[in-house]
């Protein structure tokens, strides 16, 4: 079932939006050759909870999981997709890093996504997440009242398709509102013109999840959660929740 959301609740929406773009940056600060996963999570942490906000991610267990989620981020490096488990590695010179962050606040949820590099940049990751930007960029502009979710996939599709890069099979977006997974499914490809049709008050978060050598397939590490490309090609995941209003889509996880 798909909530519609008040123009009242979508403003509300926008507190813990807002906490994980603070949370998002806190940890993309901290992030430096050495500093360690765990770190990023406490950077994180710390701004949940001067916030007064609770974690979505913490404790969380989906059917998949073996054990609970351990972080309030997901820290994913390199050949890391997604759900990457906050641990004590230690940053290196040229990683690429995508950092997923959720906040419960006033009973409302946020959830977005940032990639960025470390050190000294590889081209081809800069290229990578440039790309994911504007695949996440083209899926809101699509995110308007009177299209459909697969104008949103097909939009995002279409950019990394074009830039050559495979896309996470099986993963994409979702509603968003009260709690953090909600109806509808958001895939990042599809065809224009079909599927569900967006209307104000819908909350989605938009997230492509690139994989830079092409193919789209992937596997499942031994934590039973950080999913990895299968060709060992790096990937970049950028993320925000976005209401569909009248007047066009509203970032609710812009800083
Ligand atoms: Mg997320
Ligand atoms: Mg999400």
């Amino acid at each position: 079932m798909v909530e519609l959301k008040t123009e009242e609740s979508i403003s509300a929406m926008r507190a813990p939006g807002r906490v994980v773009a603070q949370a998002l940056a806190a940890a993309r600060e901290a992030a430096a050759v050495g500093v360690s996963l765990l770190d990023l999570d406490r950077a994180a942490r710390a701004v949940l909870a001067g916030a007064g906000a609770s974690s979505p991610f913490l404790g969380y267990r989906p059917h998949f999981a073996p054990v609970p989620f351990p972080g309030v981020v997901c820290a994913s490096v390199n050949d890391a997709i997604v759900h990457g488990i906050p641990d004590d590695y230690r940053l290196r010179d040229g990683d690429l890093v995508s950092i997923d962050c959720g906040a419960e606040l006033g009973g409302w949820v946020g959830d977005a996504a940032v990639s960025f590099t470390v050190g000294r940049p590889r081209p081809a990751d800069l290229r990578l997440i440039e790309t994911a930007e504007a695949a996440l960029a083209a899926g809101i502009a699509a995110a308007r009242p009177g299209n459909r979710i697969g104008d949103i996939a097909h939009a995002i599709g279409t950019v990394c398709r074009t830039a050559g890069y495979g896309i996470m099979e099986d993963f994409g977006g979702h509603g968003v509102g009260r709690t953090m997974h909600e109806d509808p499914g958001v895939p990042n490809e599809g065809r224009p013109g079909r599927g569900m049709q967006l209307r104000p008050g819908m909350v989605l978060a938009i997230e492509p999840m690139l994989i830079a050598g092409g193919t789209d397939e992937y596997r499942c590490d031994g934590d039973g959660w950080t999913l990895r490309t299968l060709d060992g090609s790096r990937a970049a995941h950028v993320e925000h929740t976005v209401a569909i209003t009248a007047d066009g889509p509203r970032i609710l996880t812009a800083p």
